[in-house]
């Protein structure tokens, strides 16, 4: 027999699913303390935006996290495990009001089905069937950028910029030539890397070094060359730049903003696309 916990988190992506699609307000109903201890017979509110979440409260909510009605939300995890189980009942019986079919439990693998059933789907949904039609991946990968971009109140201008330059005698970081140089982020800005637009994380490199550097950490790139890591990592020093890679908490936001860019289409699809039913779209003519 699954245990509650299982069970729950192979019906979150269903429930959240009704709730975005159905039902807006039994989203607010989840969030409150006493509906979800009147209906699941959980002590804490079944769901709860992550702004709303406290340190205390941290490790009695899931870390996995859901986007719902366009909010980060996590979900409680302190159900009542078998045999005591009082909790299971509870939860069968709102299943069945929502309408939601109960499975065979014993049979789910509920870890796999939780794993962000709904973003699965609509990335699906997003890249199906239209040849070359699917920029979804720019998108995200932009906008992860944009954020990693902007991170703190660090502020430079071209001035600082030239004074970087300077710093490293008007060369190519990486090789040493003094050919055609633009800016590098020693570490990338990506959701892998984590690097930021600071001036600690930019250093001057010509053109074929930043091409064959492409998407690489500047440790992996120069890993013959222990002495010119040496030197960038004493900028990043220089300016207090402390890549923010090994932060978990950071990385989890990051990955939550690359999937919200897939359900903002997808909800924009959703309602052009009811907008236009039983019509045909008219479409621009040239
Ligand atoms: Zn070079």
């Amino acid at each position: 027999m699954m245990k509650i916990g299982g069970l729950i988190q192979h019906y979150i992506p269903i429930i959240f699913a009704l709730c975005e699609k159905q039902d807006h307000a039994e989203f607010d109903r989840l969030c409150d303390r006493a509906y979800s201890k009147d209906v699941l017979d959980v002590n804490f509110p079944f769901c709860k935006p992550i702004s709303e979440i406290s340190a205390l409260e941290n490790r009695r909510y899931w870390s996995q996290v859901y986007i719902v009605r366009g909010m980060s939300v996590r979900v409680t995890s302190q159900w009542f495990d078998p045999p005591t189980s009082k909790s299971r009942p509870f939860l069968l019986r709102y299943l069945e009001r929502q309408g939601i079919g109960v499975i065979d439990a014993a049979r789910t693998d509920p870890v796999s089905a939780a794993i962000d059933n709904s973003v699965i789907e609509q990335t699906k949904k997003l890249s199906r069937g239209r040849y070359k039609g699917n920029a979804i991946g720019n998108a995200q990968n932009l906008v992860v950028r944009n954020i990693l971009s902007n991170l703190g109140t660090e502020d430079f201008g071209e001035k600082h910029w030239r004074q970087v330059i300077e710093d490293f005698g008007g060369l190519c970081v990486y090789c040493g030539q003094d050919s055609e140089l633009v800016m590098d982020h020693v570490v990338p800005i990506n959701r892998q890397s984590l690097g930021e637009h600071r001036l600690g994380n930019l250093v001057p490199s010509c053109k074929g070094c930043n091409a064959i550097k492409g998407d690489k950490d500047f440790r992996a790139f120069l890993s013959a060359q222990p002495d010119r890591i040496a030197v960038i990592e004493t900028h990043m020093d220089r300016h207090d730049y402390v890549p923010v890679s090994e932060n978990e908490q950071i990385r989890q936001i990051i990955e939550l903003a690359h999937k919200e860019i897939v359900q903002v289409a997808s909800r924009y699809i959703d309602i052009l696309n009811t907008l236009t039913v039983g019509q045909n779209v008219k479409r621009g003519e040239t």
